[in-house]
Order: structure tokens, then C-alpha cells, then sequence
């Protein structure tokens, strides 16, 4: 295959696969995703490694599972012991590879730290303006005002200078508009370009246009948001969890209004690279980090647990030599983009990658015979998830209790027959105890090869704390922290 094609790879975080139509979704608001679905090969079976973001695109970056490149929790729950062990195995990412073999890197982002590795131009989407983000500023500066100023009176202002929840980062609009500039620049270049478009990341508040009773969803949005980046938010968790019960109609409405948004600036995008004739030689990658449970399972407008609506994920991939509208069955994890991706290229690693090319997906033969994921952040559980059976255990009874939440969220150990019942609510660990022992093998089976410590220290890492205030402004206004 044609070894100079530039590479455009499009993430978007939160978006649970089911909500697009090139899914089975019955609403119809990612036409321009479906698009882009009949253009290529999208993978019907594609599972996430991990929940949260940072551990995430690590692994989608390195080919490796978490346990593998040790980066397993997010933002400022990230550890020095991981951070460590992440630079201690020289984990290499996609855009170093690719630099090395002449390529233009080039990412629309703002995870930074580690992940802005390998990039010849690495660029933060802007932050919003936030009263929060500004007071933190100052007490940075002025640490006596923090005595001075209390939180109540931080929320009180921010409500009504700043009028309650705005989004912590730059829109869909912003992140396209961005691209076609860098694609412009780099014209004659062969490049790698890392796209990362956020809106279908709480909070969900997409432009006018994209939602039905815009001023009514969006004040309701607004209200439940407010709990959600409150201080106080366990404490309050029972007025919030009966607001999101009386609003789904709204949560919905707006979480897919929301992918209509980033769905029209992909078209957008899509348009550009066909009037400019880039198309026909460039490959696109498409996927989430992790899906999104709007109110499933009790989780609401978060991406924690490792049910379906959080772990599966588009997987589209166009390039100008492979099947086009072809749908694939079987399945295929994050670390296995990387393998992919080279050996489309006709890169030679001597990475030892825990993933592999899916090419062979295509091909007809099959990849994996179950996927595994992790949970960290806010509970440690881990699951290993067949073709019939989903079976979840909780790693270690003291993080029963979501550190997020205050709850706690399915049980010690779960188990679901996804042919009778797809949804998973129904835990038949007591009924079948002979399967769950078998899953439970297969699982630890596969989690002894990587030989993983669990941390037991946490403190931020330091060697990204100057990264981390760019980042730690809109994590709060994410409801991370
Ligand atoms: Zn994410
Ligand atoms: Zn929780």
C-alpha cells in the first residue's frame, strides 16, 4: 500500500458507540460520520481498554494496555509511580514513530504532558473563560486570598457573573477550524494530524442549533451540571440523582445534540479535504476514548463502570486502498490501532505491542476471543467480556465505595449473559458460579503476564505539574476535581 498517505485521526471523547446510526442508533444525527462509515471499514466489535481519558489515548497512542505502559488513572489522580513507570518502559508513542519515519506531526489537543510526546506542533484547544479558573490563578499568586474568598461565595459569584456552567474548553467549530489552518500550513507535508473533539464530554451544552427547547433543555442542563461541579457533590448526590431522573428526556436530547454538533464539523472537515483533493491520499482513523453512560446503571453523565455504554466504541477507518462500506465483526481493542496503522504503513517496530494489526480482521480471520478492560480512577474493577458473557470483578473491597459518588455502583462481582440480556442489569453470578470462575481464569490468566504492582501512593506527578495548571482549570470545570 501506498506508503506517503497522511494520516487524519479523529477522537471523540465520550461518544458511546450506540449513538450513532452507522450503529444501529435510530436517530439520525451523525450522517456525516455514516459517511464516512460507507467510505471505509467501520468495526462493529470495538472495545475500549480503559474508562477514563488519559490512560486512554495512552494506550490508543502506544499499542500497549494500561497495565502494560502503567498509566491507569486521570488528571491529577495520575501518579508519580505511574508517570515513572510510563517513562521507566520508554513507552514510545504513535506520533515519535511516525516522526521518525518523515512524518509532520500535528495534534489538536489539551491533554498535554506525556501525551503532547512525538509532536511537531501540539496545540492546546483554548480554555473558556472561568471564574473558578481565574480565582485559582490568583490564589496561586496571592495564596492569602484563599482564606479570604470561601467556595460559597466562588459558586455565588460564578453563578452570577459567569451565569453557572459554561464549558471548560474550545467547541467542535473551534477544533475544525484550527485543523483546516494546520492542514493549509503543512501543505507538501506528509502528516500525522490528532484531532480531539471534546462536546460529547460533559457538560453537554451544544449550540442552539443542534437541540429542540433549547432554553428549557439547556437550564435544565445547566441545573444538573451545577451538582455535578460542586464541592459538594456527594453530599448533594440524592437531589441530583432525582433532577437527572425527571430530566432525561433533556440529558438525552442534549448528549445527542451534541454529536449532531461535532457530527456537522466533521463534515465540514470531510468537505475541505475533498474540494482540496487531499482525501484520496489520506487515511482517517475514528474513535472515542471511552463511551458514556447517560443514566444507566446509576451512573449519570460519566464514564465511570465498564458496562457497554462505557467501553464500546466507533472504530472507523477510511484509506484509499482498503474495502470501502464494509462492515467488520469481531473483536478488536484500542492497542490494536497502532499495529494497524503500521502495518498499513509498512512500518517496521521492534515495539512489542500487546496489541495486533487488525488487518487480519479484515481479512476474515479473528483477532481477539474476548476483550479485557480495566476501571481506575474511582473504583478498581476489571472485566473480561466474551461474545455471550460479560463478567466485572471489584479488585479490592476497599474502593467499594465510588470516590466519586459515594455509592456503590453494581457489585463485588458480576456477571451477565449478554444474549438474554444485553443491557446488563440482570447480575446472574449467583445462578451461574461454574462460568464466573471460568471467566475469572481467563481473566487473571491475562492480567499475570503484565506482572503490575498496584500503586498505593498517590500524589500528582511532579514532572507534569506545570502542564497539569494548564489542564487542572478545565478538569475542574469537568467535574474531575
Ligand atoms: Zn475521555
Ligand atoms: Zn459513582
Amino acid at each position: 500500500m501506498n506508503k506517503n498517505i497522511n494520516i487524519i485521526f479523529l477522537a471523540i471523547d465520550a461518544l458511546r458507540a450506540k449513538k450513532l446510526s452507522c450503529y444501529g442508533y435510530k436517530r439520525n444525527i451523525s450522517s456525516n460520520i455514516d459517511n464516512l462509515a460507507k467510505k471505509g471499514i467501520l468495526f462493529e466489535d470495538a472495545y475500549s481498554c480503559i474508562n477514563h481519558t488519559d490512560p486512554s489515548f495512552t494506550t490508543i497512542f502506544s499499542g500497549k494496555y494500561p497495565l502494560s505502559h502503567g498509566i491507569i488513572n486521570h488528571g491529577p489522580r495520575v501518579t508519580d509511580i505511574e508517570v515513572k513507570t510510563f517513562n521507566e518502559r520508554k513507552i514510545k508513542l504513535l506520533p515519535e514513530i511516525l516522526k521518525e519515519n518523515g512524518y509532520k506531526t500535528l495534534a489538536i489537543d489539551w491533554l498535554w504532558r506525556w501525551h503532547k510526546r512525538g509532536y511537531d506542533y501540539y496545540s492546546g484547544a483554548k480554555p473558556q473563560l472561568s471564574l473558578h479558573g481565574f480565582l485559582k490563578q490568583q490564589f496561586r499568586k496571592f495564596p492569602f486570598l484563599r482564606k479570604l474568598i470561601r467556595q460559597s461565595m466562588v459558586d455565588k459569584l460564578q453563578e452570577k457573573v459567569f451565569k453557572g456552567v459554561s464549558k471548560a474548553y474550545e467547541d467542535a467549530r473551534y477544533v475544525t477550524d484550527h485543523a483546516i489552518k494546520v492542514i493549509k500550513e503543512n501543505s507538501g507535508e506528509k502528516i500525522f494530524l490528532f484531532l480531539h473533539y471534546w462536546d460529547t464530554h460533559a457538560p453537554y451544552l451544544p449550540p442552539k442549533e443542534y437541540i429542540d427547547n433549547y432554553g428549557r433543555t439547556k437550564k435544565r442542563i445547566e441545573e444538573l451540571f451545577r451538582y455535578f461541579t460542586s464541592t459538594r457533590f456527594k453530599e448533594e448526590f440524592e437531589l441530583f440523582e432525582k433532577s437527572v431522573l425527571e430530566y432525561k428526556s433533556a440529558i438525552i436530547s442534549s448528549y445527542d445534540g451534541e454529536i449532531s454538533f461535532i457530527d456537522y464539523e466533521i463534515g465540514r472537515l470531510i468537505d475541505f479535504l475533498q474540494t482540496q483533493g487531499i482525501m484520496n491520499n489520506t487515511m482517517i482513523i475514528l474513535t472515542s476514548d471511552h463511551g458514556e453512560s447517560l443514566i444507566e446503571h446509576g451512573i449519570y453523565l460519566d464514564h465511570i463502570g465498564l458496562y457497554d455504554e462505557t467501553i464500546h466504541v466507533p472504530l472507523i477507518l477510511t484509506h484509499p486502498e482498503l474495502p470501502e462500506d464494509k462492515h467488520i465483526q469481531g473483536f478488536v481493542q484500542h492497542f490494536d490501532i497502532v499495529p494497524t496503522i503500521l502495518e498499513i504503513l509498512g512500518i517496521e517496530s521492534n515495539i512489542s505491542f500487546d496489541g495486533k494489526s487488525a488487518l487480519s480482521l479484515i481479512n476474515g480471520s479473528q483477532l481477539h476471543s474476548a476483550i479485557y478492560a480495566e476501571e481506575a480512577q474511582y473504583q478498581r474493577k476489571r472485566t473480561i467480556r466474551t461474545k455471550n458473557w460479560k463478567y466485572i470483578h471489584l479488585l479490592s473491597h476497599k474502593d467499594e465505595i465510588c470516590r466519586r459518588c459515594g455509592r456503590i455502583h453494581g457489585a463485588r462481582e458480576e456477571l451477565y449473559d449478554l444474549i438474554k440480556d444485553p443491557k446488563e442489569v440482570n447480575n446472574i453470578i449467583e445462578k451461574e458460579p461454574e462460568i464466573a470462575v471460568t471467566l475469572k481464569k481467563r481473566l487473571d490468566n491475562w492480567i499475570e503476564k503484565y506482572n503490575y504492582q498496584e500503586p498505593t501512593i498517590e500524589t500528582t506527578a511532579d514532572t507534569y505539574k506545570e502542564d497539569m495548571d494548564k489542564v487542572e482549570d478545565r478538569l475542574k470545570g469537568l467535574g474531575y476535581i
